[in-house]
């Protein structure tokens, strides 16, 4: 290698030893990162089609205030967006707080008392357990009387046809599926998975609402699960979709029913799209979206690079070093918390932003359990850039995902490998 990026790196912090075992993993990944990178070609191509169909032009980066009327900038981002998720309509708000907030109101708005939604990529992430009425809180859907079912996945991580079958009654209204793992260590589903299930579903009963958890799953491949016939797909701002620049907000793409009701949901009965000021984000929305596939490609990268690192170290990784991506996380199992906290330092230590400051477990609101964070991020809590977080219970997995260019993502890594064998868990 260059002496001076070898120089760098040692200025950084990183051994000799660590920086020839990284490289050493990096070598035999050239073909996995070609593919990520003609899947980023084709995602770039598609949101930049969909801009150039709605004729998106600078005066749609304009501000709006107060109710936002006529907010034309606004307007077009869901269009573009309904675009690029193949479906009828689209709600992209900064309105809309965080993943959380875009998934309760995509719940909430197309729910009634009565009627039953049931999960069938098992139980939903951790924040989704409040909103539903898994544990009890102020405002979940039991509250309202809406009931709650689950099916598990099977053990190979597949969908249960027949638990399915057995759990739809009268009362199903909406069936979720969460594409991502969360804080989970099994396999992430691919969007032609979800399209085989909904199907299913479908042919089960046509006027069940499926809804995706499409998080941290937008621009992996070349499909959405809205390509394959998703009623809605829902999103977090700062993470895939916003490419790293939209500093908050959420999205839900679907059918025009749907959309209207989470409209009507979020503003008001009566008032929904036609209200909701864009406040001076649209530039960074667009941006964002157009930046995203380049970004999770750095992401994939990232993640692929880590997963080859520690499966070589022996340690369980999840995807593993060869499986195809359907989303950005990578979870590596350490088996105790230590190895959590000092992985966790070294992608704190590697940030741009608040390098020097030390990770530590907390009792995070909407969690279960202890979790600790590393992020040294532009934007709070943005979990497109790089950043790791674990909850500190069994298996003691960190899930890791983020990377706003590949080489932040690389030395985030190099960086947290250095920090095990420093503290002697790992030894090279
Ligand atoms: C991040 C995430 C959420 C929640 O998003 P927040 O923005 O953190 O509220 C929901 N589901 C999945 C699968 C996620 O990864």
């Amino acid at each position: 290698m260059i002496n001076n990026l070898c120089n760098i790196y040692e200025e950084l912090g990183i051994s000799k030893e660590v920086l020839d075992f990284c490289e050493n993993v990096l070598a035999g990944l050239k073909e996995r990162f070609e593919e990520f990178d003609k899947k980023a070609e084709y995602n770039q191509l598609k949101v930049i089609k969909a801009m150039q169909e709605e004729k998106v032009s600078d005066m749609h980066f304009n501000s709006s205030s107060g109710y936002g009327y006529n907010d034309l900038g606004r307007d077009t981002l869901e269009k573009v967006y309904a675009r690029v998720f193949n479906t009828e309509d689209a709600l992209v708000r900064p309105q809309i707080t965080c993943g959380t907030h875009a998934l309760a109101l995509a719940l909430m708005s197309n729910l009634r008392p009565g009627d039953e939604l049931l999960s069938v990529s098992g139980k939903p992430y951790d924040t989704l357990e409040e909103v539903i009425g898994i544990r009890d809180s102020i405002g979940s859907l039991k509250e309202y009387g809406i009931t709650y079912n689950q099916v598990d996945l099977l053990e190979d991580g597949s969908f249960d046809k027949d638990g399915i079958k057995n759990a739809i009654n009268d009362k199903t209204k909406m069936v979720a599926i969460q594409r991502s793992k969360g804080y989970q260590t099994r396999k992430t589903l691919s969007p032609y998975d979800i399209g085989d299930v909904i199907k299913y579903i479908k042919e089960i009963n046509k006027d069940i609402i499926v809804m995706v958890d499409n998080c941290y799953g937008e621009f992996v491949e070349l499909h959405e699960p809205s390509d394959f016939g998703a009623d809605m797909v829902v999103g977090s701002l700062i993470k895939n979709p916003g490419g790293g620049l939209a500093p908050i907000g959420g999205y839900i793409a679907g059918t025009k029913k749907c959309i209207e009701n989470a409209a009507y949901r979020l503003t008001a009965p009566g008032l929904g799209k036609e209200v909701g000021a864009s406040l001076g984000l649209m530039q960074s929305f667009y941006q964002g979206l157009f930046m995203a596939p380049t970004v999770v490609c750095g992401a994939l990268k990232g993640a692929v690079f880590a997963a080859n690192i520690y499966e070589k170290l022996g340690y369980k990784v999840v995807p593993n070093s060869t499986e195809p991506r359907y989303d950005i996380i990578q979870a590596i199992e350490f088996g105790h918390p230590e190895g959590i906290i000092e992985f966790c330092k070294g992608i704190q230590g590697a940030a741009p932003v608040d390098s020097y400051v030390t990770p530590e477990p907390w009792a995070m609101p909407g969690y279960d359990s202890d979790v600790i964070m590393a992020a040294g991020a532009f934007i709070q809590g943005s979990s497109i850039e790089l950043s790791a977080d674990g909850p500190i219970k069994p298996p003691y997995a960190v899930y890791f995902q983020g990377g706003l260019t590949w080489y932040h993502a690389k030395l985030g890594i190099i960086n947290s490998l250095q920090k095990l064998v420093d503290a002697g868990i790992v030894k090279l």
